[in-house]
């Protein structure tokens, strides 16, 4: 499958990785819209948050512990942040790979759309 972020979780095309465990990978975003902008990637191929089965607990779990070792290492923890996952073009996905961003470091505009 022609997939970047599935060539990024096999180091086929290099990233900023930041965190790593079984299930995900942690990367810093090519086109940060905040000083931090990482974003949270299962290494199994699905789409977006709808192929995410709330059964998959290993996973479930693997991505909150990298979200919350990413917002603990980058003090964003303490003065705020977001956490988006986009789902459909609607929404403005546009790699179809499931990812959570982590957005923070600055003050973010009160906006959910
Ligand atoms: P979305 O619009 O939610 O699908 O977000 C996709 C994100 O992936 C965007 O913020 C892009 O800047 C980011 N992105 C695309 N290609 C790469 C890459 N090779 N390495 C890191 N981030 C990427
Ligand atoms: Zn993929």
């Amino acid at each position: 499958m022609d997939c970047i972020f599935c060539k990024i979780a096999t180091r086929e095309i290099p990233a900023t990785v930041v965190y790593e465990d079984d299930h995900v990978i942690a990367f810093e975003d090519i086109q940060k819209v905040a000083p931090i902008h990482t974003l949270v990637v299962p290494k199994m191929h699905l789409t977006s948050i709808i192929e995410l089965p709330y059964d998959n607990t290993a996973l479930l779990t693997s991505i909150q512990k990298a979200i919350l070792h990413i917002t603990k290492t980058t003090g964003v923890d303490q003065s705020g942040f977001r956490v988006i996952t986009n789902s459909g073009t609607s929404a403005g996905q546009t790699v179809f790979h499931l990812h959570y961003h982590i957005i923070g470091g600055r003050d973010l505009q009160v906006s959910l759309g």
